[in-house]
């Protein structure tokens, strides 16, 4: 596995995220997500849990549907942001998650450094999930 230096642009990406969850955390949202589209585009979205329901929806699944609702197809990166002891942490996608974005592209998907709390990186998802459900490599 490759871990990367992040960019600027990912930083922002990072950012973006956590503002979001900044502003929309509740009782249904604990989990934010970036998602920056081919072609330079960037759409963010929050979890949504509401209680008595295992009918949830993860904040990935709501920033690649803004996506593709405003016409972009392919992830080129993703991260998604929760809060975990009163700070702001990137997490990494549920396996759910990943095989949505399977479907879009190998995007980046930035994570923190297996155990370094904190130490952001970003590999591609290829390497989270190097065999799909169908058997096919990516
Ligand atoms: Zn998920």
């Amino acid at each position: 596995m490759r871990f990367l230096r992040l960019t600027e642009r990912d930083r922002a990406l990072v950012a973006g995220a956590t503002d979001l969850l900044r502003k929309r955390e509740s009782e249904i949202s604990s989990v934010s997500a970036g998602v920056a589209a081919r072609g330079g585009n960037w759409y963010f979205g929050v979890c949504v849990d509401p209680p008595d329901t295992t009918a949830g929806m993860c904040a990935e699944y709501s920033a690649i549907g803004a996506m593709v609702s405003s016409g972009d197809r392919i992830v080129e990166t993703m991260v998604a942001v929760t809060r975990d002891d009163g700070a702001y942490r990137v997490i990494p996608p549920c396996g759910k998650c990943r095989e949505l974005a399977r479907g879009l592209g190998n995007p980046y998907v930035i994570v923190e450094r297996p155990g370094k709390r904190g130490s952001l990186t970003k590999v591609r998802l290829s390497d989270l999930m190097p065999i799909d459900w169908k058997n096919r490599p990516l």
